[in-house]
């Protein structure tokens, strides 16, 4: 089993070929500037190539290295945030505009696969958002209530009926979402990248830009082998901030989340685990998910690192977990082994940054970004044709430095073995 940082598990064991790309070479100008190669930066590259403007997209590493393909593939709408609570931060106005364009987030997701036919093991059959205790119904209780005034398809389901539809005894009731999905995340980032390049963009992969500095009305940004000089720059590095935005680190808190994958189950067995193809994961403050890939191996994940140290205990407690949420699965071992950063800002909000005249990022997508990468690329595509600030569902504003994130990214790490460490025992 490879847990290096660089693997993404049993997404890349099953993905289709990465897409032709080659570094960047010589100079070369274009009208906007991508960087990052994932789900964010690649739906920016694909609406401004098909509004006919000259796109170049440079990734440091390959498409989908970062979040996009290490993650569990849930398609969901809306933030983490309970719909009433985001409005509480945000106020009425942007709180409702967030909600409704990631409320609607999935249906952009599911139209680019079905109009692309983009092979990426996509299923639109809901998520099961799990309650592991009372209290955790009860939450999901307020989900529901607050999700349905917004007319959302939410439908809470009673331990009773919830059992089957997850195959397991183990939770309080289930949230049903009917807006959302799942997909085989890395294989949706490559498809993106079929796609954009088709309709014209230019993609780098291997193209890390190590310099990038204003010269006139233009952006020079320098890679290894190449410059390319652009009017406009979508800076999308988020979780995975290298080389020139290496401090964009600074404004996010960092959080790791390992999934572990199992052979294909039996069929016997498989048919009895997630029957409905909807994804799970639950209410625990240290969350766990779960969910199939269309082979039938059963996917876990959990906050916390899947290397160094961590490894074997975040392996036994994962072993452990699906003994006890699925024991008809028996005896099981775990294939591939891999994990991500999720970056969060304190109030698990994202933000948009005008960083300076012609460059606009997004961050901290707080553990959601198919649907939001997929809706914010879109609209900062249309944001460097106008430069409107009512095309972004959020206010720009300021970057500021979290002086705090280093040492609330070491107590979620810590929290998550010392919670992994006691379940392990039980
Ligand atoms: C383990 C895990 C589980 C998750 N589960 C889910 C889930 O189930 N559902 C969901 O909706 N979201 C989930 N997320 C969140 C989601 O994966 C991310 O929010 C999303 O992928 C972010 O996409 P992005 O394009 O904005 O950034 P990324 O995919 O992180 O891409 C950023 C890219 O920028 C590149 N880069 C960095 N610096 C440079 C540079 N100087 N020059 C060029 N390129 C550079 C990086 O190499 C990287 O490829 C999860 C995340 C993780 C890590």
């Amino acid at each position: 089993m490879n847990n290096s940082t660089e693997t993404h598990g049993v997404w890349s064991a099953t993905a289709p070929s990465h897409p032709a790309l080659s570094p960047v070479e010589g100079e070369r100008k274009t009208d906007v500037a991508v960087v990052g190669g994932g789900y964010t930066g690649l739906s920016a590259a694909l609406y401004l190539a098909e509004a006919g403007t000259d796109v170049t997209l440079l990734e440091a590493k390959s498409i989908g290295y970062g979040g996009s393909g290490r993650n569990v593939g849930l398609v969901n709408a809306g933030l983490w945030l309970m719909p009433d609570e985001v409005v509480k931060i945000m106020g009425p106005e942007y709180g409702e505009r967030v909600l409704e364009v990631l409320g609607a987030s999935p249906d952009l997701v599911f139209e680019l696969i079905n109009k692309h036919g983009i092979e990426c093991e996509a299923v639109r059959e809901g998520t099961l958002h799990c309650a592991h205790s009372p209290a955790g119904y009860k939450a999901l209780q307020k989900r529901e209530e607050q999700w349905q005034r917004r007319n959302a398809p939410v439908t809470l389901l009673s331990r009773e009926k919830a059992a089957p539809m997850i195959g397991s005894n183990a939770f309080h009731g289930a949230l049903w979402d009917k807006r959302a999905g799942r997909i085989q995340p890395l294989a949706y980032a490559y498809g993106l990248a079929e796609i954009a390049k088709k309709a014209g963009a230019k993609l780098h992969s291997n193209s890390p830009v190590i310099s990038c500095r204003r010269d006139g009305d233009s952006w020079r940004l320098k890679t290894p082998n190449g410059v390319v000089v652009a009017k406009f720059v979508i800076l999308t590095v988020q979780g995975y901030p290298d080389y020139a935005f290496k401090n964009q680190k600074k404004s996010m808190v960092p959080f790791n989340y390992f999934q572990f994958s199992t052979p294909p189950l039996p069929e016997s067995v498989r048919k009895t685990i997630l029957p409905g193809q909807q994804p799970a994961w639950d209410t625990n403050l240290i969350l766990s998910s779960y969910r199939l890939d269309n082979a039938g191996r059963l996917i876990v994940g959990s906050v916390g690192q899947a290397r160094h140290g961590a490894y074997g205990l975040h392996k036994s407690w994962a072993l452990r977990s699906v003994k006890k949420v699925f024991p008809q699965i028996g005896t099981i071992e775990l294939e591939h082994a891999w994990d991500g950063i999720i970056r969060m800002t304190t109030d698990n909000v994202p933000r948009f940054h005008l960083l300076d005249k012609g460059m606009i990022t997004v961050t901290s997508y707080n553990g959601r970004g198919i649907g939001p990468g997929t809706v914010f690329g879109k609209l900062l595509a249309e944001y460097t044709q106008t430069e409107s600030p009512s095309c972004i569902p959020l206010p720009l504003t300021q970057q500021n430095e979290i002086w705090t994130r280093q040492l609330r990214g070491f107590f979620y790490e810590a929290g998550a073995r010392l919670y992994h460490f006691a379940q392990r025992r039980i």
